[in-house]
């Protein structure tokens, strides 16, 4: 078996087609009631009340930030092993940004050092946000408790997350935050090209959400400011940004839905492989906090030093094995070095990804294709 192997890859079908075809033949492309309909199996299948779909993960978690009211003089902690979107959302809304380092078995925000922070810090951060790294849920009990007793909100970046589980309740239904987060973009665990949703449980979010999702312009006399002239009247009440879907990517990402079940299986089997024909070897596999079911979005195994990451990448590269690094600590970047951050400041985070490599994990991955990934693991990493 040849070719290459991407590490993720999305899978669109032919019920995929049919529609985004049937948006394409109606009389909205945008702006129908195709983002509607999205928004309400989205809600339904994580059992949250509210779902607002955006043009992007990192829409959704600029529309959550200022819903939540996120402002200059306000600090964002998020966690520095993520994509950067996670911390940039707070820069967008002129916070500072600072991280909570991991624990380093399940590789997600560690609430004993968010505790430890939060005690040495003269003021709570107005938000906080958890990633559910790789599907993987973080223990949204332990930050909830935390919330409530130091007083911040809670944004989780569920943007690994669509279909996991925590203690049998899906993500996004936001028993433990105020909002939580999904990235629909292809490599995660549905796609709709580029999108997001942000998931809520309370109205005033929700309403907020949506509105500045849209220019902060409303045609609802109810939202209006002043007393409307005519029935044509809109009225701009906040500023707001165009971050809207279009009913093409709703449409594709309803029929994607439709199989997150289907899914979700088989990302579980393709893991389960992983983990038995790898153990024993040289590395570590993912480890699952009890109670946590993953979305498998990322299958990370981990080498002990950084040498031997770069030779069994780059071993697997050359057999056209299409691995890849997840993350470069967020407050390691240039952008986040030149606002005073350092290497050494989130010691756990920078040792998980010095000895990170994301294997192939994606729906479509062929029994057989996988099987060339492991053969290919046990020789280079043996
Ligand atoms: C992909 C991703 C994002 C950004 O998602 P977009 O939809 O591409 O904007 C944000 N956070 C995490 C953790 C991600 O993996």
């Amino acid at each position: 078996m040849t070719g290459f192997i991407p590490y993720g890859r999305q899978e669109v079908t032919r019920a995929d087609i049919a529609a985004v075809e049937a948006v394409l033949r109606s009389d909205f492309l945008t702006q129908g009631p195709a983002v509607p309909r999205f928004e309400v199996a989205l809600a339904a299948a994580c059992g949250a009340k509210h779902a607002v779909a955006a043009n992007s993960a990192t829409s959704a978690l600029h529309l959550a930030c200022l819903a939540l009211g996120l402002g200059p003089g306000d600090a964002l902690w998020t966690s520095p092993n993520s994509f950067v979107a996670s911390a940039n959302c707070g820069l967008y809304c002129g916070a500072r940004v600072d991280f909570v380092d991991i624990d380093p078995r399940t590789y997600n925000m560690c609430p004993h050092a968010l505790e430890a922070k939060l005690r040495a810090a003269k003021a709570p951060p107005k938000v906080v946000v958890p990633v559910h790294f790789a599907g993987q849920p973080c223990d949204m009990a332990a930050i909830g408790a935390l919330a409530q007793q130091y007083g911040f909100r809670v944004l989780e970046d569920a943007s690994h997350a669509v279909g996991a589980r925590d203690a049998g309740a899906p993500v996004g239904a936001c028993a433990h935050s105020d909002i939580a987060v999904f990235s629909f973009h292809p490599v995660k665990i549905v796609t709709t090209g580029e999108g997001g949703a942000a998931l809520t449980r309370d109205d005033a979010l929700a309403a907020r959400m949506a509105l500045l999702r849209s220019h902060g312009v409303t045609r609802d006399p109810g939202l209006m400011t002043h007393a409307p002239e005519g029935p044509w009247c809109y009225q701009q009440v906040a500023l707001g940004f165009n971050h809207r879907m279009t009913d093409m990517q709703a449409a594709l990402g309803a029929s994607q839905l439709e199989r997150l079940g289907v899914i979700m299986l088989r990302r579980r089997t393709i893991a389960a492989r992983y983990d038995a024909a790898l153990a024993g070897l040289p590395l570590a596999t993912p480890w699952q906090r009890p109670g946590a079911d993953s979305a498998w979005h990322l299958y990370v195994i981990r080498l002990d030093d950084t040498a031997r990451r770069r030779a069994v990448l780059e071993g697997l590269r050359a057999r056209d094995i299409g691995v890849n690094v997840h993350y470069i600590p967020i407050h390691t970047q240039p952008h986040y070095r030149a606002m005073g951050f350092a290497p050494g400041d989130f010691p756990a985070a920078e040792a998980y990804y010095a000895g990170a490599i994301s294997l192939p994990m994606f729906p479509t991955l062929t029994d057989a294709q996988q099987a060339r990934v492991i053969e290919a693991v046990r020789e280079e990493a043996a």
